[in-house]
């Protein structure tokens, strides 16, 4: 027997539409590519979103049709998003840190029509658009007064597009499984993999995000994504914030800890999430300038591990922290760390070791851990083993790839190792592909990394397995030291003896100038095996 409930499809748009009917006012504030602060609100978005569907129909954009975003977080983009997925096409957030040769693989693997881009991206975008057959128009974000000259085919400045269209449009209805959104990883290895969300994803997705244990904010509170809609959907903030009518402050091109802090404390903001290299500039930039943001009361932090340093430096400024994972393949939201019973009580250091795992799953996220045969493992928070993931908002197969990712229990393998506790907190221990194997033991690159940054004058650390004789591998510690700042190997090894088991302790310290990242903030370790590829330990004669 069918239950008597309505038909009412999951649909992306029906976000924005409540928005503007019930948050109507609520304010979406952007620091503009052109250099203002630009102030608008739902109701407006919602309105201009309309245009942009009309402004596409009228270009022959039709459902299931692919448009390429290469665009910060502006009010403008969040315009495009709800009004590409309203007529059913599929919004394609392209990451603009790619390299263009990266762009032009992913621009013609989706085979997108349409790309809206921003100003920045239009010099990157002239030099590949001869590699991109499938793009019928470019459409840049700003108005005529700030439009260049551009060799870009059927250019057209976004205000005068949309001026074009009166706004009297109907959004359409169809199936909520339909495709709503796409968005590619940035692997470092092998092509990127295309991830398709569907509208149902999305709405399930944000229905998550928006718990008081996960992003945790209300109609009453200040949301700035740092995180990108290019990166895994701003984290979900996109849908998030909007159906509850949060307001909104889009950061636009400027990520920097001065740019960041200004935001932050001229409009109040109460949450804000983010990679932790953004939130480490602007620990930076506060600590030099002896300043602080009485207003804000949460940080997400997520996309790589979050140092425990960094945690306790919000703690002390009255913040709290919200550790979360997750990936592209997930919507992103896998786990968050949040104080549960009985570990709300705890302080200090204990209450430290709790926020610095990566946290346990909200409903609608499944986790397990198997050894390499698929074999469950326990979760007894000490045994590592392949961390997979189930769930509507999980991926279930990649854009035009023909192969199956899940297990038979259609468990989606995360490429991360974990270990899980009995109170279900999952902690990363590192990606399968960079855990150090040594004589047949496995060690933390990740946990290592979390100790070294910790020591005073250690800017960001990144450790290794570099190949070892008699053990197989060893981990090499590599340090970029903070600017002005001086500390030998001796000193950062002192530094970590005692706090971790012995047999973990790096064989050596490396320093270097700058440590790379990915497109997505994360360490670069394919680019620094590659750095240290003939490098051998002082003691691997041993
Ligand atoms: P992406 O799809 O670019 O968001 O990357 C997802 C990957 O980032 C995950 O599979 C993890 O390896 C890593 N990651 C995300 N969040 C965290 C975290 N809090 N701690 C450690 N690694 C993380």
């Amino acid at each position: 027997m069918l239950g008597l409930m309505q038909d009412w499809p999951l649909l992306c748009h029906r976000i924005i539409e409540h928005a503007a009917k019930y948050h109507g006012t609520r304010e979406v504030i952007t620091r503009s590519v052109e250099g203002p602060i630009h102030r608008t609100n739902y109701a407006e978005i919602h309105a201009r979103a309309l245009k942009v569907s009309q402004s596409l129909e009228r270009d022959g954009i039709k459902l299931g049709d692919r448009v390429a975003t290469i665009a910060w977080n502006t009010w403008r983009h969040l315009e495009v998003w709800y009004g590409v997925m309203g007529i059913g096409a599929i919004c394609h957030t392209v990451n603009p840190r790619l390299f263009p040769e990266q762009i032009a693989w992913i621009i013609n693997h989706a085979q997108d029509r349409t790309v809206i881009t921003d100003l920045t991206f239009v010099p990157v975008l002239e030099k590949i658009a001869g590699s991109l057959p499938s793009v019928e128009r470019y459409i840049v974000l700003t108005d005529k007064a700030h439009m260049p000259n551009t060799t870009l085919k059927n250019a057209v400045a976004y205000e005068d597009w949309i001026a074009a269209s009166d706004g009297k449009f109907q959004w359409k209805t169809f199936d909520e499984n339909t495709a709503a959104a796409m968005c590619y990883t940035s692997g470092t290895t092998g092509d990127p993999k295309g991830v398709l969300y569907s509208h149902r994803s999305n709405v399930l997705h944000a229905l998550m995000a928006n718990s008081k244990d996960a992003l945790g904010t209300s109609a009453s509170d200040t949301m700035l994504p740092v995180v990108p809609l290019f990166h895994a959907n701003s984290w979900g903030i996109a849908f998030s914030a909007p159906s509850m009518g949060t307001k909104l402050v889009m950061p636009g091109p400027k990520l920097d800890g001065a740019s960041v802090y200004e935001l932050l404390e001229t409009e109040k903001v109460t949450h804000t999430a983010g990679v932790p290299t953004v939130w480490l500039m602007l620990l930076n930039h506060m600590a030099s300038n002896k300043l602080t943001l009485p207003h804000l009361r949460m940080v997400v932090c997520g996309g790589s591990a979050m140092p425990r340093s960094m945690i306790k430096s919000f703690l002390d400024m009255g913040t709290e922290v919200r550790h979360a994972w997750g990936m592209t393949e997930m919507s992103p939201l896998g786990t968050l760390a949040t104080l549960k019973p009985p570990f709300a009580e705890r302080s200090g250091e204990e209450r430290l070791d709790v926020l610095q795992t990566q946290g346990y799953p909200p409903f609608g996220v499944q986790m397990k851990i198997t050894d390499d045969a698929g074999k469950e493992l326990p979760w007894d928070g000490k045994t590592f083993g392949r961390l997979k993931v189930s769930g509507p908002a999980i991926a279930k197969a990649y854009f035009r790839v023909d192969a199956n990712i899940l297990d038979e229990d259609g468990y989606f393998d995360t490429g991360d190792v974990s270990t899980i506790d009995g109170h279900g907190y999952m902690r990363i221990t590192d990606r399968s592909k960079d855990v150090i194997k040594s004589g047949g033991e496995w060690i933390s690159s990740i946990d290592l990394e979390n100790l070294a940054v910790a020591h005073p004058a250690v800017a960001e650390a990144a450790v290794i397995g570099v190949h070892h004789p008699k053990w197989d591998e060893r981990p090499l510690l590599i340090v970029q030291l903070k600017e002005g700042q001086k500390a030998s190997r001796e000193d950062i090894l002192s530094f970590m003896e005692g706090k971790i088991a012995k047999w973990w302790m790096p064989d050596d310290v490396a320093f270097v100038e700058g440590i790379p990242h990915t497109a997505t903030g994360k360490i670069l370790k394919t680019a620094l095996r590659d750095q240290f590829k003939s490098y051998s330990f002082p003691n691997a004669a041993a």
